[in-house]
């Protein structure tokens, strides 16, 4: 499917203001009202999955081109940050030169990623404070699970029980890596059974 001209347009205007070559772009439809997208650098290409809502479609479009601008940032230990401090600055940038409104930049971004207001706020994106502040609220309001010890602290203790492997005091089941990292450390992991109501 050969993207709609709107958006080579933009991703092709956006790219001519930063003075960088395009990516090629891929496009695709789906089922639902947001869209979805994925830059690979190396491959030189952005794809676009898009949903039924022409704000949501621009939206993903700029926020995979900000990908596409933003040098990647990495913290310590060598990982890749995608959607930090520097993306935003692009991104909101993008979202505001190219014809959205900033209630609906935040309102749709945050919907993806709800640390995206946290960086709305740094980046002292009008509005954003405001938008936190009902997210937080909301959060509150939402009723918390609340979590108890049903076990306390213990040193775990492999057994088998049947197909399973779970500690013998407890009954917890412990699989895949949890395993492993068990059965090779030296000295007896230990740990809580805790339970939600
Ligand atoms: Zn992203
Ligand atoms: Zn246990």
């Amino acid at each position: 499917m050969t993207a709609p001209a709107w958006a080579r347009d933009l991703l092709a205007a956006v790219c001519v203001d930063a003075g960088i070559t395009p990516p090629g772009l891929l496009w695709r439809s789906r089922a639902g009202e947001h869209s979805t997208g994925l830059t690979r650098r190396h491959e030189g290409t952005v794809a676009v999955r898009a949903g039924s809502d022409p704000l949501d479609q621009r939206l993903t479009l700029l926020h995979e081109a900000a990908h596409w601008l933003a040098p990647l940032e990495r913290r310590r230990r060598g990982r890749a940050v995608h959607h930090g401090r520097a993306f935003y600055a692009i991104a909101f940038d993008l979202y505001r030169r190219h014809g959205l409104a900033e209630a609906d930049a935040l309102r749709l971004e945050s919907a993806r990623y709800r640390s995206s207001l946290r960086h709305a706020v740094a980046l002292a994106i009008p509005g954003a404070d405001a938008a936190l502040a009902e997210h937080r609220a909301a959060a509150r309001a939402r009723p918390r699970r609340t979590w108890r010890v049903l076990v306390p602290e213990h040193a775990v203790r492999l057994e088998r029980d049947g197909r399973w492997t779970v500690c013998a005091t407890c009954r917890q089941r412990v699989v895949g890596s949890n395993l492993a990292r068990m059965r090779r450390a030296r000295r007896a992991v230990r740990h809580v059974l805790m339970t939600a109501s």
